[in-house]
């Protein structure tokens, strides 16, 4: 019989899980993002008061939103998130591929329709503001032992703990620092001892349009992929009761981006226009009713060998940051709460080393495998008009067969199953 990955990284360490739960250990989270606020309701619901340090002075999420598949919803419903997220969210009726030009359905799935999305997969599909999914998640953590206002600039090892440095001039030693940080990580440098961070040469305009404002828009309803030459624009419905339509479209380039250091450049709002000249009268009134004045650019993080280093480790964007095109940067960053959370509650401070072998075990080859896909769709969402058409159109046709596996998975069930694995089980 084969070995799990998570069976490889105990037997790598020689030692045996120990089911020590310890509820005064210092656990340190840099970051409440979505990821960042996740694992602290996922410890506290395991008896654990994590202390999250967020450099924004508040938690305010800027702009557009986010569609949550079953994969991240199941673990928010198991954390009590799901009635609030589903008053404020919108269930897509279908999945659709369509041509850029004309507006034909090259391929389409159920989602909303049917109740097949639940059906498959067991939690649903969800469009939402990311203002909404925000304030939902720091509601429910509640905001005892968060610090906002305070920016990690270094960390420092000791033989018995971790020392974190504050741009605040605050200091604190803490037993375990998980870097929550996003795509321009701190504790990723740390960890790392590079940057890693890579410009994808693409980049994207982003609007909230009402449903009403867009009378040529077929299926308003629906999640849509236009896919054109050198571009595409995918949009959805969020909003619960009062629905607008969330785009995002993506162009190949600038290939170089300004050196601002930031994921954001200003342009002019007829760059955006241009872009998608000659489009479906659905996609110019889109891209027509906002005012752009930014483009976002597409930043990944290279594969990382070590996710963690002595007492510190990585999760989310700071380690497996992706192009956006499954949708999956927070799906997946919620997946790693969840295992962590499940990891850290059953380890004890002297098991660290083993416990973030098997996080990065259970998490590594997923993220990297969603992560080279989704620079795959990428190519195929931006072929020019020509004989590959054919294959990207079979392949489209293909997509639920194909990526299944991203929505059906169960990051808090395959973390239990790799614990009860007979060789990973208590002694005594
Ligand atoms: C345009 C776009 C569309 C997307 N659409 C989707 C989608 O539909 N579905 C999906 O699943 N994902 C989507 N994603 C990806 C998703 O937004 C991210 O993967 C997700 O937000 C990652 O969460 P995180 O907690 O790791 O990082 P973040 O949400 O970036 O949070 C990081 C937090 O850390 C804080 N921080 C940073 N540095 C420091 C420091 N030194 N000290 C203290 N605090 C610090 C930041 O202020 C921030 O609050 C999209 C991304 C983009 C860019």
């Amino acid at each position: 019989m084969s070995m799990t990955p998570a069976a490889h990284a105990m037997r790598r360490s020689g030692k045996k899980e120990k089911r020590v739960r310890s509820s005064n250990r210092r656990i340190a989270i840099i970051g409440a993002g979505i990821g960042g606020l996740t694992l602290a309701l996922a410890l506290r619901e395991r008896g654990i008061e994590a202390t999250i340090y967020e450099q924004a002075a508040q938690l305010t999420e800027i702009g557009a939103a986010i569609a949550l598949s079953a994969n991240g919803t199941r673990e928010l419903e198991r954390l009590g998130c799901l009635p609030a997220l589903a008053k404020v969210s919108t269930e897509p009726t279908e999945l659709i591929y369509r041509n850029w030009a004309d507006d034909r359905r090259v391929a389409a799935f159920p989602v909303r329709m049917d109740g097949a999305y639940r059906k498959l997969f067991g939690a649903p599909y969800f469009g939402i503001h990311r203002a909404d999914l925000q304030t939902i998640l720091s509601a429910q953590h509640g905001g005892a032992r968060l610090h906002l206002g305070h920016r990690l600039e270094r960390l420092v090892e000791g033989d018995h703990s971790i020392r974190l440095h504050f741009s605040n001039g605050h200091v604190e030693e803490v037993d375990v620092v998980i870097g929550a940080d996003g795509v321009r990580s701190a504790v990723r440098r740390h960890v790392a001892g590079s940057d890693a961070m890579r410009y994808s040469r693409t980049s994207a305009f982003r609007g909230i349009v009402p449903i009403e404002n867009l009378p040529s828009l077929p299926d308003p309803e629906a999640i849509q992929f236009w896919m054109g030459p050198n571009a595409h624009l995918l949009h959805y419905a969020i909003g619960g009761e009062r629905k607008a339509v969330n785009y995002f479209a993506v162009v190949e380039g600038p290939e170089i981006w300004p050196q601002s250091g930031g994921s954001t450049a200003r342009i002019d709002h007829q760059v955006a226009v241009d872009a998608f000249k000659g489009w479906h009268p659905a996609v110019s009134e889109m891209i027509g009713a906002v005012e752009h004045t930014i483009r976002w650019g597409l930043f990944t993080v290279n594969p990382i060998l070590h996710w963690f280093k002595g007492r510190a480790v990585l999760m989310g964007d700071s380690v497996h940051a992706m192009l956006p095109h499954h949708g999956q940067g927070a799906n997946t960053t919620i997946e790693d709460a969840v295992t962590l959370a499940e990891l850290l509650a059953r380890a004890d401070m002297s098991d660290l080393a083993e416990t973030l072998a098997l996080y990065q075990a259970l998490r590594q080859a997923r993220t990297r495998k969603i992560q080279r896909s989704a620079w795959d769709t990428n190519r195929q969402l931006h072929l020019v008009d020509g004989p590959e058409l054919a294959e990207r159109d079979r392949k489209v046709a293909r997509f639920a067969d194909d990526f299944s596996w991203i929505h059906a998975h169960d990051a808090l069930q395959t973390v239990k199953a790799a614990l009860a694995e007979p060789r990973l089980q208590a002694t005594g």
